[in-house]
């Protein structure tokens, strides 16, 4: 296996990326054309970083609960019996039943969940869940592809089973995974299409799923080129080559933004296969599709960080997202789309060190996916944020919808977006109470995060080292962070520039205690350029949503109100504004639980003042 691993390395030398280095000018333009240094800085193992209580560690042990605790024959019904093999105990119910909308497609995604929370739990009952998943899996697997024989989904559900077993064999230490995932992937091959199809155009022949023929082959090529640097088989670099979008990412790479009208989360996902692509082919046009789209999605997303209203792009510039809040409550697919958009600014972020891929980040994790209700036992799932002005969360009628694959995997996947490392120095991106360990010049490293933030401004960091160490610590510092502060074991350091990671090099002893300042910044941001006066209120990285009457629309209110509202004197989660109508509450969306809300909000026009 680590055979394998050299095998994408060598593809990264032979492609020459190490000579490739760049780097953005300082306090330079969000460059798309920006090439990053050749060596992307690395991701932590998951047990690497262990969540202190907190609203992410309570979000990833009840992820992690919930499929623990999944009905493993519910799980398995589909492919047993689509299999003709006998099929004990029930359908699970819902979109992913043996004959309903897509057969078993969130299986691979609760296989790499429950590896990942292994990997990061050591967890032996989860490992043993893996285990028996995987085998039993294996046990219906045909060379004919039973499977996939009038399923509608063939790629979407192969690549989550890649995903699954590529996460089985590396996290879940199941040494069976890729022998498991070789037949898996002659079993679907035959019913892959010839190339990245544009949704609604691949329908098997013979075979009429043409109405709902919403295949994503194009987001095949990031799990394949993973296959192919685990296992070095031959037919995963084809397959990743094959389903390459470049008639896509060739119009993303040129500026021309091909986004408005497609299908949102499916599309982003596509740009962590171009992400993937350029790390493993080296071709400046992948990472240039990633930038560019990224920033495309950047230009008609909300303040929330969130995007794609009723599940599909729109044109920037034309007010279709302002318009979209009038009647429009499936604003953004929440744990897809944050799952989706964690993966790019990973990638993005590791590619170029640019900060503010980290602190898109930040924003989708605060005021999207953290707010998410929890998935039940019975399957009701939270779907959709809704920015309507009338907005209220709520699970999706049916059992098992979409998303309830990908919130067990964001909710692990915090663990790995906290940090990441290079040779010179740890990388500090999400300030979430933590023990981070990491190794720097052959010594175990350690570092404490203790922190209330985005609650409060301060955050306290400490080191704990074997020996005294010589290296880089680098600190995000949001974009918006003005009058940010860094202070190291108490005496005061030049104040850090907003929009850069702050670089602190020096030889570091044990117990050093870096403490940082990060101001909650009011600004207001309009929703687009056609809705001036319709603002939401941002305070640090969080959106400060208005708690209305249910019935009653929101009055108007002054600019100048909303940015001095106040926030709760005993250190609850809660503000204050005066408006004309009395005093308006305010909160961040993961402390919204049954009340109605908007997250937009009307202001008065100026000369009213
Ligand atoms: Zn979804």
């Amino acid at each position: 296996m680590s055979d394998s691993i050299d095998h994408g390395r060598r593809g990264l030398l032979a492609f020459g990326l190490l000579a490739a280095a760049g780097w953005r000018e300082p306090g330079g333009a969000w460059s798309a054309s920006a090439v990053g240094p050749a060596v992307p800085l690395s991701e932590l193992d998951y047990g690497q970083v262990h969540l202190s209580a907190g609203p992410l560690e309570r979000q990833a042990r009840e992820n992690h609960r919930l499929v623990l605790g999944l009905d493993e024959d519910a799980l398995l019904r589909p492919f047993r019996l689509r299999a003709a093999q006998r099929a004990p105990g029930h359908e699970l119910g819902g979109w992913y039943d043996t004959y309903a909308f897509a057969p078993g497609a969130t299986f691979g995604q609760w296989m790499s969940a429950l590896s990942r929370y292994y990997a990061i739990t050591g967890d032996a009952p989860t490992r043993a869940k893996v285990q028996r998943l995987v085998a039993a899996y294996a046990a219906t697997v045909d060379s004919r592809g039973s499977f996939y024989h009038r399923n509608r989904f063939p790629s979407y559900t192969y690549d989550k089973l890649v995903g699954g077993l590529l996460d089985a064999e590396r996290l879940g230490r199941d040494n069976t995974a890729h022998a498991t995932l070789a037949r898996t992937t002659r079993a679907a091959v035959a019913y892959l299409p010839p190339r990245a199809m544009p949704r609604n155009e691949h329908a098997q022949s013979g075979e009429d799923f043409s109405r709902h023929a919403w295949d994503e082959s194009y987001t095949l090529p990031e799990n394949q080129f993973q296959a192919w640097a685990l296992t070095g088989e031959r037919i995963h670099l084809e397959l990743g080559r094959r389903f390459l979008y470049d008639e896509f990412f060739g119009s993303l790479a040129r500026g021309d933004n091909a986004l408005p009208g497609k299908h949102a989360y499916s599309h982003v996902n596509a740009l962590s296969s171009a992400a993937q692509a350029y790390l493993s082919l080296g071709n400046p046009m992948h990472l240039a599709a990633a930038q560019q789209g990224f920033e495309m999605i950047s230009a008609q997303s909300f303040a929330t960080g969130g995007w794609g209203p009723d599940e599909h792009f729109v044109t920037p510039g034309s007010g279709a997202l302002g318009a979209s809040l009038a009647d429009q409550s499936k604003s953004f697919e929440t744990p897809c789309g944050a799952y989706a958009h964690f993966k790019l600014t990973r990638y993005l972020l590791r590619i170029t060190r640019d900060s503010r891929y980290g602190d898109s980040m930040e924003r989708v994790l605060y005021n999207t996916v953290l707010g998410a209700i929890p998935i039940q036992p019975d399957g009701h799932a939270f779907y959709y944020s809704d920015y309507t002005r009338q907005a209220k969360k709520t699970f999706h009628p049916d059992r098992w919808p979409c998303c309830s694959g990908t919130l067990p995997m964001i909710a692990a996947d915090y663990a790995i977006s906290t940090c990441f490392t290079d040779s010179r120095g740890l990388y500090v991106n999400l300030y979430v109470p933590a023990q981070i360990s990491w190794t720097q010049n052959n010594a175990r490293c350690g570092l404490s995060i203790e922190t209330d933030y985005p609650f409060a401004a301060g955050i306290n960091m400490t080191l704990r080292l074997p020996t005294p160490q010589f290296f880089t610590l680098n600190l995000r510092i949001p974009a918006w962070a003005q009058g940010a502060a860094l202070s190291i074991n108490g005496k005061r350091e030049p104040q850090p520039q907003p929009g850069q990671f702050a670089a602190l090099p020096r030889e570091w002893h044990s117990g050093d205690r870096v403490e940082l300042e990060l101001p909650d910044a009011r600004r207001l941001e309009s929703v687009d350029a056609a809705h001036s006066d319709t603002v939401a209120l941002l305070a640090g990285p969080l959106v400060l949503m208005r708690l209305i009457d249910a019935g009653s629309a929101p009055s108007p209110i002054q600019r100048a109100s909303l940015l001095s509202a106040q926030r709760d004197r005993n250190g609850g989660h809660e503000w204050q504004a005066k408006s004309d109508a009395g005093a308006v509450k305010l909160r961040p969306f993961l402390d919204i639980e049954g009340e109605a809300y908007c997250a937009y909000q009307t202001v008065l026009p100026a000369e009213v003042l």
